[in-house]
């Protein structure tokens, strides 16, 4: 008899036994959807992970259908789910669940069926009988003729004729209608010109032969690309995928979610065409479906996705890429909270398969591991065609207060740049990573300040849509005219959000065209689309944006980027708030200066000595890694050591502040020496969304036998009554 274990779509974190009965035995396979009773008598979706021969437990139901035909997880992705949900501490129905979109999981999207018509070969022989058809009848016949089976929409409208003419031609037999399977097409819209291999550089071409090497060896070795901005990392992606392709193999390319741009899509299209699936958050469930349904049955090689795309169900994968490999969103911050660009290098090593981490700010994690030999280095250290890196000069922002009497948004330096570019005719971004108009709204005389009642931070406030609104959980609420304490009329808002400065260039620069890019005025991906085009045509003179555009966008008459508050993000209690804040200037100032004209960047902080900014000026990555890692090794941060974030979340404050004291009490004894824990405490931001947060640090240690032993812990417990807790290991965040 043949037993299977599989794993219900509930989080219980166990694998069930399942009798294969007779008529489904061949069919029941590792990766399946399957139905099972469970419980009291309802069917239940289910994922089988394996197969045996007997079970020790006795009585067992039967597996009731096979759901999804083919296998929808490959047995490589269903080891690398067990992975998952060892080191990231999640229920192992968590990680299944990930492997796959919602809309193939859930099983009610179908394959969209289009009518499509064709000659019936009656009208291929049949000469005199055509005079007996209408004019009309005779003229979409020609038309069916002349276009091949087609549509019957399409037929009717290049034909110009009504749904009567072809019904009628049908029910002569002129022609058949018949029912197919059509793909929805993500890029329908989009028009693509096919491009060529360039020439490569010395440095692409090192770049390139190390990781053909590295598919050649087929040790699913790992290399990063550490390559400047704009020296043509994108073209080794191409240009090694195109390799593997050549090989029969296949190509994931992880992109983070908002660089996501038609851009960075198109390029791929571009070059390999109909091979290029995509998976991302913009897409419809249904076209979804049919891209991941595409590589699931093969009849695409390349996918280029955001995180999740990191689990195509490739069989004949050689080459996984992560572009800008040190990007947060690569972090997921539900079950399972895993890191995209570190399961990459997992899949990599289980399935033999080459990794590149592409960037121009390797993640202090990547380049450590470039010092201890865990991965390659290769680099482009020059801009294609030896294009200058763009001039960075910082403004001190508290000098220029004081020398105009009071603080400022655009500094003497950065109006006079801007309007050079004004005058002949070249284009400028703006940078500034908080939307909003204000960040709070302050009584001056009691001192009132707005903040949400379900999350500690102060509402931003929206000129636009005269609202205040918090940024954490979304609430809304009418801006008040008066104090709402004490009503004093005099309310301030203070604080700085791409709104206000969008309404500052309006003013200092009457004569530019100026955009506003982040996600209050992008709602839609045509808002997007249109912004970015009417850019590249030069239609806006300035843009504003916040992190959306930080990246990936190459428009090479930008010869000025100014970043408008660079301190904003770097005096956050996290560790890690001087790197982002070198890896964000560095990359905004990466769009800078991308045509043959140099670029221009000017800074604006109030501490123009942080190291952070210095190094970011000078362009001086080795520079910056060196200093901030020899303090990660003496103050024992990641990656000179590992991190467990321990969370405890629930509504009411003193429960959760006394369960995590109880937790940690119970965990601390069982920790080995080494490790070294800090709090329970209060998490930096208190309370989101009504929710009192609480958390616990581990650092140090052999981070395999932490996660093993605070496994069993956290994983599937009850017991803690209004109090939820969750590891996250490796945390991108400690907010
Ligand atoms: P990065 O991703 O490193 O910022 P890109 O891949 O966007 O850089 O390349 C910048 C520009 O240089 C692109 O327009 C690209 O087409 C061009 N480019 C890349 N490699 C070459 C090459 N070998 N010869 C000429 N142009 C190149
Ligand atoms: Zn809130």
């Amino acid at each position: 008899m043949a037993v299977a274990r599989v794993v219900i779509d509930l989080m219980l974190d166990r694998e069930f036994d399942y009798l294969v009965p007779p008529k489904l035995v061949g069919q029941v396979r590792p990766g399946v959807r399957v139905m099972v009773p469970f419980g009291n008598g309802a069917s239940r979706s289910a994922y089988v992970v394996g197969l045996k021969e007997k079970s020790r437990f006795p009585n067992l139901k039967a597996i009731e259908s096979v759901t999804g035909g083919r296998e929808q997880i490959p047995p490589s992705l269903l080891r690398l789910a067990q992975w998952i949900s060892e080191y990231y501490c999640c229920p192992i129905e968590g990680a299944v669940r990930a492997m796959l979109p919602a809309a193939v999981r859930g099983g009610k999207i179908k394959h969209r069926e289009e009518q499509f018509a064709c000659l019936a070969t009656k009208a291929e022989h049949t000469g005199p009988e055509l005079g007996k058809l209408t004019k009309k009848q005779r003229h979409t016949l020609e038309t069916l003729t002349r276009l091949g089976s087609v549509p019957t929409s399409e037929l009717r409208e290049a034909a110009e004729v009504g749904p009567s003419v072809v019904k009628k031609l049908a029910e002569k037999g002129w022609i058949t209608l018949e029912k197919r399977v059509v793909g929805r097409d993500p890029f329908k819209e989009d028009v693509i010109l096919p491009t060529k291999p360039l020439d490569l550089t010395r440095h692409q071409a090192e770049a390139l032969a190390t990781i053909i090497n590295g598919v050649d060896e087929g040790e699913g070795n790992t290399v990063l690309l550490h390559g400047v901005t704009g020296s043509g990392k994108t073209e080794v992606y191409l240009q090694a995928i195109d390799y593997c392709l050549g090989k029969g193999l296949e190509a994931i390319v992880l992109v983070p979610e908002i660089a996501l741009t038609p851009q960075t899509c198109g390029r791929f299209r571009a070059r390999f065409g109909e091979e290029v699936s995509v998976l991302h958050s913009g897409l419809s469930d249904g076209e979804r479906f049919d891209e991941w349904t595409k590589i699931n049955e093969g009849r695409t090689r390349i996918v280029v996705g955001a995180r999740s795309a990191l689990f195509a169900p490739f069989r004949h994968l050689g080459l996984i890429v992560v572009d800008e490999e040190h990007e947060n969103t690569y972090k997921q911050d539900e079950i399972p909270r895993y890191n995209a660009r570190d399961v990459a290098v997992v899949r990599g090593r289980m399935e033999k398969v080459t990794v590149v981490l592409g960037t121009a700010t390797p993640a202090l994690e990547s380049y450590y591991n470039c010092e201890l030999r865990k991965y390659t280095l290769t680099e482009l250290p020059v801009r294609v065609d030896d294009q200058r890196m763009p001039l960075m000069e910082v403004v001190d922002m508290a000098a220029e207060a004081s020398l105009r009497g009071g603080a400022q948004i655009f500094s003497r330096r950065l109006e006079d740049l801007v309007n050079e570019r004004l005058s002949n005719g070249e284009q400028t971004i703006f940078f500034l990573n908080r939307r909003g108009y204000a960040t709070q709204f302050l009584c001056s005389d009691c001192g009132y300040v707005a903040g949400c009642d379900d999350c500690s931070i102060s509402y931003t406030y929206h000129r636009r849509d005269q609202m205040l609104v918090c940024h954490l959980c979304g609430s809304l609420l009418p801006a008040p005219d008066t104090c709402p304490q004490c009503g004093n009329k005099e309310v301030r808002y203070t604080g700085l959000g791409t709104e206000k400065i969008e309404a500052a260039a309006n003013g200092a620069f009457p004569r530019a065209k100026v955009a506003r890019m982040d996600s209050d005025t992008m709602t839609t991906k045509r808002a997007y689309q249109k912004t970015l085009a009417e850019f590249g045509a030069g239609r806006i003179n300035i843009l504003i944006g916040t992190q959306m555009i930080a990246k990936g966008l190459h428009f090479p008459n930008v010869t000025l980027v100014g970043i408008i508050f660079a301190d904003l993000g770097l005096h956050l209690p996290d560790f890690r708030a001087g790197e982002r804040t070198f890896q964000l200037l560095t990359q905004v100032a990466g769009r800078a200066g991308r045509g043959d004209r140099p670029g221009r960047v000017v800074v604006q902080t109030y501490t123009p000595f942080h190291p952070a900014i210095q190094f970011a000026l000078d362009h001086d990555f080795k520079g910056f890694y060196k200093e901030e890692m020899e303090a990660r090794k003496i103050l024992e941060f990641p990656p000179a050591t590992h991190m467990i974030l321990l969370h405890f979340r629930g509504e009411d404050e003193a429960r959760v502040g006394e369960v995590a004291t109880e937790f940690s009490e119970k965990l601390l004894p069982l920790l080995p020496p080494e490790v070294q824990p800090m709090g329970p405490m209060p998490a930096p931001v208190a309370k989101i969304r009504g929710k009192f947060r609480f958390q616990l640090t581990l650092r140090g240690g052999n981070v395999v036998q932490l996660v093993r032993l605070l496994r069993p812990l956290v994983v599937g417990i009850k017991g803690y009554k209004g109090v939820e807790i969750h590891a996250d290991v490796d945390p991108r965040s400690l907010m």
